[in-house]
């Protein structure tokens, strides 16, 4: 039997919470501790601002298609409603809980507040691997949990959208079981209550793409302070769902060049020569949304798709995936950051030291929950906008987001993500000094 004197446990101890990866909303916590130190938030404000309003976990039933009963949990974190109803998306995945929902919810606070829409913070989730169910379980998983959900969600309170692994079906879904379960009159009043809706069920035109082109638009910005010709760029993408096959697509017309694609199961595959990212598309789209045995491009391990060489990396896939492990192996110019949380504190560090520059995900992903904000207005007002107008009002958006981060680095003489953080915790610390606390 192994014996250990108390100091040996204490250093056991010791190590252990040294190599203990850090949960995402500590990262969190760690990003809002930074920029509330260095513009000296209020700190009543920040005892605020550092708990979520309200942790909604449920337990549900859902019938399979042979019969069994399967218990599914479902999660839906509100951070915050000072500037508007809560809004984030839902996360069908594996790795959710509460600790990861609690984070994005977080974060969905920080972005609307810097974007500059009325809306606050929220996410949600469940736990659970889709390729594992039909599509009919899918669809039942998710009207069950709509319904367990029940007036925690609502058009003008908590407005949930897509996010990894969901999409605008399972959006459809979602509102004709919400609008099942309400009054009759108030139904046609009440589509909003989820965006990201297909379009001739009340969703936008531009939505599918917006989050993508609100990173083209964002690194577009970039580009042009620069000088830097995005014509003949090379670029890597992490995740080719809606985020990265978005981003890849729309940078294409600029003449930028993909030289490497990482998708989770699938593996990365690298061609110096370029990949056509509507070529993978359509790829991808006939063999099961997976990019496995693509032949116009090689196979590389992890390692070797982060050191890959290219002036843009794109993560568009998941959270910590720039860490103090991954974040020396980079070799470009510039992260725009299409996931969220991608790079964790000790990866920004990495990245600063090393002099890459950072757009980060609060403001480089915004245009989804830009263009979701859009198609609420649009089913409020009973209005269709085209995309013309679409994509016009979520570029002035876009550059505008960037115009105020880049002007408040510059102010605070910081980082890009702590800036944005300080634009949003400003505008929550006004609003809530004016309105005070009740009672
Ligand atoms: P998605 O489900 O459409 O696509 C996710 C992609 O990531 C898939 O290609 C998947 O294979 C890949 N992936 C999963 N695990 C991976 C891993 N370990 N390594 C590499 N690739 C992996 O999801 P999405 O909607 O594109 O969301 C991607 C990211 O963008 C998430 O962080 C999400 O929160 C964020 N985001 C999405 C939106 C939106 O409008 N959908 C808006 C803002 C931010």
């Amino acid at each position: 039997m192994l014996n250990f004197g108390k100091d040996n446990i204490s250093l056991i101890i010791e190590v252990l919470n040294m190599t203990k990866k850090a949960s995402t909303y500590e990262n969190v916590t760690r990003q809002f501790n930074k920029a509330a130190d260095i513009m000296g938030l209020d700190p009543q404000i920040r005892k605020i601002l550092s708990k979520t309003q309200n942790e909604i976990v449920l337990n549900f039933p859902v019938k399979m298609d042979d019969g069994r009963i399967e218990i599914f949990t479902g999660y839906r974190v509100q951070h915050n409603n000072v500037l508007g109803p809560y809004k984030g998306g839902l996360r069908f995945h594996p790795a959710v809980d509460i600790d990861e929902v609690r984070a994005l919810s977080t974060w969905m606070t920080w972005k609307t507040a810097i974007i500059d829409i009325p809306f606050g913070g929220a996410k949600g989730g469940i736990q659970l691997n889709p390729s594992d169910y039909s599509a009919r379980e899918l669809e039942h998983i998710s009207r069950r949990f709509t319904f367990a959900l029940g007036n925690n969600i609502g058009p003008e309170y908590d407005i949930p959208a897509p996010d990894v692994n969901t999409n605008a079906q399972i959006m459809a879904w979602i509102l004709d079981t919400y609008l099942s379960t309400i009054p009759p009159q108030d139904r046609n009043r009440s589509l909003h209550v989820v965006t990201g809706k297909p379009i001739a069920s009340g969703g936008s035109v531009c939505r599918d793409k917006a989050t993508g082109q609100g990173v083209v638009y964002v690194i577009e910005q970039w580009a042009r302070d620069r000088s830097f010709d995005l014509k003949d760029a090379t670029y890597t993408v992490q995740g080719f769902g809606n985020v990265g096959s978005w981003t890849a697509r729309l940078l294409k017309p600029h003449g930028a060049k993909l030289v490497a694609i990482e998708t989770g199961s699938s593996g990365a595959y690298s061609n110096p020569e370029g990949i056509d990212p509507d070529d993978l598309y359509a790829y991808v789209n006939s063999h099961n949304g997976r990019i496995i045995g693509y032949p116009k491009a090689t196979p590389i391990d992890h390692e070797a798709f982060m050191s890959t060489k290219a002036d843009i990396f794109i993560p568009a896939a998941l959270e910590n995936q720039i860490t103090a492990q991954t974040a020396p192996l980079l070799n470009v110019r510039l992260v725009a950051e299409g996931a969220n949380g991608p790079t964790d504190p000790d990866g920004d560090a990495i990245l600063a030291e090393r002099g890459i520059e950072l757009l980060p995900d609060v403001l480089c992903n915004a245009g989804g929950v830009v263009v979701s904000y859009f198609e609420w207005l649009q089913n409020k007002r009973s209005e269709f906008w085209d995309l013309e107008e679409v994509d016009a009002k979520l570029h002035k958006k876009m550059v505008s987001g960037y115009e105020r981060v880049r002007e408040a680095a510059q102010r605070y003489k910081t980082d890009w993500r702590t800036a944005a953080y300080i634009i949003a915790l400003s505008r929550l610390e006004k609003v809530y000094k004016e309105r005070g606390i009740f009672p």
